[in-house]
């Protein structure tokens, strides 16, 4: 195996990424601004270039050399993107046109980029389960530049001959997601809280649905799209084809660390999507994927890894773990 450029290789799925790219024999880079991610969440086997997916200069010189380029560097957040409009776009949007535009002219012949889309995209479609063909709708500034993507992707096939996979990830959660962090996912939130005895809290009815995707999934979905042969610009949902409602997830995360949940119920939160819950048909059969994991095993390596590095290394409350914690 050759050498990888990992964008955002720093942050929680990249990480993953470059654990199970170097797992496999490959070499990777990573180009990470680390504006969220840790040099210490990556293998030392990885060479590390700090800089911005939105300078070309800087994408270009990484992506010299490599077999394939996958693209996860994003501000991650629709809180964040919504506040930083013009400056999300930048890494978000243009970001991504500069790595494009860098596989069309670094190599002797065009780079294959696979690259994080998002379930923002669908919006409030309520055409359930969300299907690829689904009409996009996005609600936020982040769904509508990860939008931007797929259809700047199909101008990197068709205009200029570079092969991309656009993966549209739903709820990803697991290991070294961090807890604390206001644009968590609602997984490493509740994990998190359970971990310090703390209630849960959970925005309107907690009958919202999401879909829940385990890290390691997306991780055999992201390597699995590397090494498709896919002719023209293609997109899929990377989800579990599950629907899990907040309130069950909050009761079975609960049940895992072995005591009922204290919840406090939130007024709903402006705009926030009833439901959301993907097909994973499509991509299971083109890109040959194995059965998703089960939330509660992913949530079980999850709460595991948590409550050791919170035991180790308690980042953002002052006082440790309490001894009450125990996980089965
Ligand atoms: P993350 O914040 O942990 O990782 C993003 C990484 O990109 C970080 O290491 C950050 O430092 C880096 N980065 C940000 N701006 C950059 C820039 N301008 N130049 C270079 N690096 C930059 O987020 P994540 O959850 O690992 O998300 C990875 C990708 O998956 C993103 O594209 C995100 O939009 C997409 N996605 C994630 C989820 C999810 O549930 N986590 C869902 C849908 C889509």
């Amino acid at each position: 195996m050759g050498l990888f450029l990992v964008t955002g290789g720093c942050g929680f799925i990249g990480s993953h990424l470059c654990d199970a790219l170097i797992a496999g024999g490959a070499s990777v880079r990573v180009l990470d601004d680390l504006s969220t991610g840790s040099p210490d969440n990556v293998s030392p086997k990885a060479t590390i270039l700090q800089g911005s997916v939105s300078d070309p200069d800087m994408v270009e010189a990484a992506m010299r050399d490599v077999e394939g380029c996958f693209h996860l560097a994003a501000i991650a957040s629709v809180e964040r993107s919504t506040r930083d409009w013009l400056g999300a776009h930048r890494t978000n949007l243009s970001g991504t046109i500069a790595v494009f535009d860098a596989a069309r002219r670094v190599g002797r012949r065009p780079i294959p980029v696979v690259y994080a889309s998002s379930a923002a995209v669908y919006g409030d479609c309520q055409d359930l389960p969300l299907r690829e063909a689904a009409a996009a709708r996005p609600r936020s500034a982040y769904g509508a530049d990860k939008l931007g993507c797929e259809l700047h992707a199909r101008i990197a096939g068709e205009v200029y001959g570079v092969p991309t996979v656009g993966l549209r990830f739903f709820n990803v959660y697991g290991p070294r997601q961090p807890p604390s962090s206001p644009y968590s996912g609602v997984i490493s939130n509740f994990c998190g809280r359970l971990l310090y005895g703390e209630p849960i809290e959970i925005f309107g009815d907690g009958r919202q649905t999401r879909d829940f995707v385990f890290v390691g999934d997306v991780v055999t979905a992201l390597r699995a799209a590397m090494c498709a042969k896919i002719e023209r610009p293609a997109v899929f949902n990377v989800c579990s084809g599950r629907q899990t409602s907040v309130g069950d997830l909050a009761r079975l995360v609960g049940a895992l660390c072995g005591h009922e949940p204290e919840i406090r119920f939130r007024p709903a939160r402006l705009g926030e999507i009833a439901h959301s819950w993907g097909d994973c048909s499509l991509a299971r059969r083109s890109l040959a994927l194995p059965e998703p994991i089960e939330l509660s095993r992913g949530l079980e390596i999850t709460l595991s890894w948590m409550a050791n590095t919170l035991r180790t290394r308690p980042r953002t409350r002052e006082e440790a773990l309490p001894a009450a914690l125990m996980l089965r």
